[in-house]
């Protein structure tokens, strides 16, 4: 019985999908941590690529269509801002998950 439990549950080291590197601790089809950073700056560089040129065309139309006072300036850089970051973690989170291995 505490075989069959080891055998089932108690696997320590579980091969990474991509490059077959056991880690302990890892779920069944999942990346290693080499292979999760690498992962990751991918899904960054593309999160970059995708971002920065929403973000422009968003404060140019907000340098265009604001009224040009101190406090709306403010709320427009407030506006850009959150707006990469936002789009910036969707984008990343979407392509951790679908990016070809
Ligand atoms: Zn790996």
């Amino acid at each position: 019985m505490k075989l069959l439990r080891a055998e089932f549950h108690g696997s320590p080291e579980v091969p990474c999908v991509k490059c077959d590197r056991r880690e302990r601790g890892l779920a069944w089809g999942d990346f290693c941590s080499q292979c999760l950073k690498e992962r990751s700056g991918r899904a960054s560089r593309l999160a970059s690529r995708i971002s920065r040129p929403v973000v422009l065309l968003m404060g140019l139309y907000l340098a265009w269509k604001i009224p040009v006072t101190p406090g709306a300036r403010v709320y427009a850089i407030i506006a850009v801002v959150g707006t990469y970051a936002l789009l910036w973690k969707i984008v990343h989170t979407i392509a951790m998950e679908f990016l070809p291995r």
